[in-house]
């Protein structure tokens, strides 16, 4: 079944061979046209082809669906009692995440499939056509099997992270919980997995526990991915350009040597804003990563405890006014810059060849995504050729 999509007032494509620092390559009075799951032609409206439905979109902008590379979906309960304390002036320190684990392991597998299904469908309505979901509230050998389970029901971008926190009843037995996660716990995350994580950082795990369960990773065939310099300077970025990482997560506190590093190469560094704003942080510097020629990817880090949201364009909104990215920096990062971070080159680019995931703003260009923030401004998805 053909879709037409046509009169599009500016349609952002992010052609391959556009810059990576953020120059949207963009056509007026375009249309689009997809087929089955795919995108099959690209051009002028005036010269588009007919199809078996068309979405007439009335001078409207349209863009690739959003790529929400860093989320972790499956959990169960909320902290929003955390938060409150949290904006009354406690600090954050990530020790919240053992709460939650508590909740999803006394979950049923209907209540997290449930409560994950709904976060997914929340994103999809925000125009999210591709969602990383990570386990790592399971932190035992069945209960995070169970998570990328139920995760990978809901996307083919599922990653294991069973090293999010050492479990209570580790505390004081951290080797024995780094060899688990090496051991059994990746052997039985593995089918549901295409990727492995670290939360590389102090109070969770130190350089060499985390070189350590990588590498294993990495040789049962998981690309690799890592939490890193979140909370404070430390080896996270490094690490995650030594082992070739797909992307370091956060980069919220960088030396000079970690710009360096992640400067031209293949490992993207994914900002994550609404963790800052959640937790009343400072802002990591966008601007810093992309005049040295790193590529930036922005997501949303979707989680109960340190960023309860699945918006990418309030990410968006957040890169531009508190990070001092550019509406198109900001628009690359959270499109194209997502599909890097997932080694991904079908998505995030709306080309002939490439997959049928597109949102139709209810604007005339995609600066209206950070010019009007909170404003629900997806007004169509389409979702592997298939219109929500
Ligand atoms: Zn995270």
């Amino acid at each position: 079944m053909a879709l037409l999509i046509d009169r599009i007032g500016e349609l952002v494509t992010n052609e391959p061979g556009c810059c990576a620092r953020g120059h949207l390559t963009t056509l007026k009075d375009a249309a689009v046209v997809t087929e089955a799951d795919k995108i099959v032609w690209v051009g002028r409206s005036a010269d588009a082809p007919a199809a078996d439905h068309r979405l007439d979109a009335d001078g409207r902008a349209v863009l690739p669906g959003f790529v929400d590379s860093h989320s972790h979906l499956v959990f169960a309960g909320d902290r929003a009692s955390e938060f409150a304390a949290r904006m009354a002036g406690e600090p954050y320190t990530g020790g919240g995440i053992r709460t939650t684990v508590a909740a999803t392991r006394a979950a049923t597998d209907d209540q997290l499939r449930e409560a994950a299904g709904r976060l997914r469908a929340e994103a999809l309505r925000q125009g999210t056509t591709t969602i990383e979901i990570k386990s790592g509230y399971g932190l035992s050998v069945a209960d995070e099997a169970r998570s990328l389970r139920i995760a990978r029901e809901l996307s083919e971008e599922t990653t294991f992270l069973g090293a999010h926190v050492v479990p209570a009843e580790y505390a004081s037995r951290v080797d024995d919980y780094v060899s688990l996660v090496c051991g059994p716990m990746l052997h039985a995350a593995t089918p549901y997995a295409r990727w492995i994580d670290v939360f590389c950082e102090t109070g969770a795990f130190d350089a060499d526990h985390a070189r350590a369960i990588l590498t294993v990773g990495k040789a049962a065939g998981l690309g690799v991915r890592v939490h890193a310099n979140q909370l404070g300077p430390g080896p996270g970025v490094q690490l995650a350009v030594e082992l070739d990482a797909a992307s370091a997560d956060h980069c919220t506190h960088l030396t000079d040597a970690d710009v360096e590093a992640l400067a031209g190469m293949w490992t993207v560094a994914t900002l994550l804003p609404g963790a800052e704003f959640s937790t009343r942080s400072p802002y990591p510097d966008a601007r810093r990563l992309l005049d040295a020629g790193a590529t930036v990817a922005l997501a949303t880090d979707c989680n109960p405890g340190s960023s309860y949201t699945s918006s990418m364009p309030f990410c968006i909104a957040l890169a531009v006014r508190e990070m001092r990215m550019t509406p198109a920096e900001a628009v690359w990062a959270a499109t194209a810059g997502g599909a890097r971070a997932l080694r991904r080159d079908d998505i995030g680019v709306i080309a002939p060849g490439k997959r049928a995931d597109l949102i139709v703003l209810d604007a005339p260009s995609y600066l209206h995504l950070a010019y009007r923030p909170g404003v629900p401004l997806i007004s169509d998805v389409v979702h592997n050729g298939v219109k929500l």
